[in-house]
Formats: structure tokens, sequence, C-alpha cells
């Protein structure tokens, strides 16, 4: 039997994420920031794919804490750039860039291009008791033609969730909600943990 708040890990130092997952968790988690839990670390993302890179996240917060952890990994996949940035998006326009300079890089890649088509894939990776298990989600859309709005993070100035008609950064956080690949993932990772209490 667990407490009825149970204490989760987050292993991430972006508190955009951490914000979005502690209004989909409500009360019945709590989660702390890997700095929250007094732990000064930058995980690198090595690997291949969302599903090896959130594994890396996790596991080395498991290996520094004995605690149940989790991470998340996501990616922005465009269908006419063959799936790219994808697990490169968050060095998409170089090892330093910032967020503008990938959005930039997109939308000149996209110039020309009437396929808009994209999506965001997140993979979140739990480690409870040392076993591993994944959870995904997917939220279909497309890119726009240029930045609109001002919340959110990453690319959510040039992304338009399939159902809504503007980016997700004109949207305050339960909006994006709604839509989000995030939300998703997050969604199964509770049912999962609520089903074993
Ligand atoms: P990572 O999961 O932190 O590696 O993120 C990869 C890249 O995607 C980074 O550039 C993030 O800013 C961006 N990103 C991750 N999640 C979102 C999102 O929900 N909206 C917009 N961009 C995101």
């Amino acid at each position: 039997m667990y407490n009825t708040t149970r204490q989760l890990i987050f292993a991430t130092n972006n508190q955009h994420k951490a914000n979005e997952i502690n209004a989909i968790l409500g009360t019945a988690f709590k989660v702390c920031t890997i700095r929250e839990a007094g732990i000064e670390i930058d995980i690198p993302e090595p690997h291949a794919t969302l599903e090896e890179n959130a594994r890396e996240k996790s596991s080395t917060i498991y290996r520094l804490t004995a605690r149940d952890c989790f991470s998340e990994d996501t990616g922005l996949e465009v269908e006419a750039l063959g799936g790219a940035p994808g697990v490169k998006s968050a060095r998409y326009a170089g090892e330093h860039c910032n967020t503008d300079d990938n959005i930039e890089k997109l939308l000149t890649e996209l110039a020309n291009q009437e396929n808009r088509k994209a999506r965001f894939r997140t993979v979140i990776s739990l480690i409870e008791n040392g076993t591993e298990k994944q959870f995904e989600g997917i939220c279909e859309g497309a890119i726009d033609w240029k930045k609109n709005g001002e919340q959110g993070f990453g690319y959510d100035p040039i992304f338009i969730p399939s159902g809504a008609t503007n980016s997700f950064a004109t949207m305050s956080m339960d909006e994006k909600n709604k839509y989000s690949h995030r939300k998703k993932a997050v969604e199964k990772l509770i049912a999962y943990l609520q089903q074993k209490k």
C-alpha cells in the first residue's frame, strides 16, 4: 500500500515540463525535480531514440537516489522531414542553439513545403523498485508558417495541435493539456500507478 500522496522524483531540470506535469497529476502524486531533490546534474541525451534517452535519465537518477523516479523525453517529428528533428529536437540548429534558432531552422526547412504534418511524441520512463516501464503519448498536428503566441516553451509557437486553430503558445496550460502528448503519456503513468495502489 502507498501513502495517499506518493512522492516521485521527476528526472528533469525543465521547470516548464514540471509545471505541466504537476497540473496534470493534481493531488494524487507529488513530484519534485532533480534540483528540488538536492541533485545538481545535467544528464546527457546521447542516444538515437527517445526511449533510450528517457531510460538514461531515469536510470541515472535511480542510481543516485535509489528512489522511485521517472523521466521523459520528447521529440517533434515532422512528416515532410522524415521524422526530423525527432530525438534531436533540442539541438536541431546545433549544439549550443536556443529555441529561437531551432524554430527558425525548422521554418526555413519547411519554407516551400505544403505538407505541414507533424507530431509531438513523449516517452516516459518510470523506475519503480528498480524495474523500468515506459509510457508513450502522441499529439498529432501541423507546423504553422510563422510563430504565434507567448505561452509555453520550445516549439509551442509553431505547433498547432489537430482540432485547434492556433498554436500551443496561444493556449493556457490547461488548454494545452487538452491536447498534449505529455498529458497523454502522464495519464498512462497515473493509470499504471493507481492500479497498483
Ligand atoms: P527534451 O525532451 O527536453 O529533450 O526536449 C526536446 C526539444 O523539444 C526541446 O527543444 C524542447 O524545448 C522541445 N519540447 C519538448 N516538449 C515540448 C512541448 O511540449 N512543446 C514544445 N516544445 C517541446
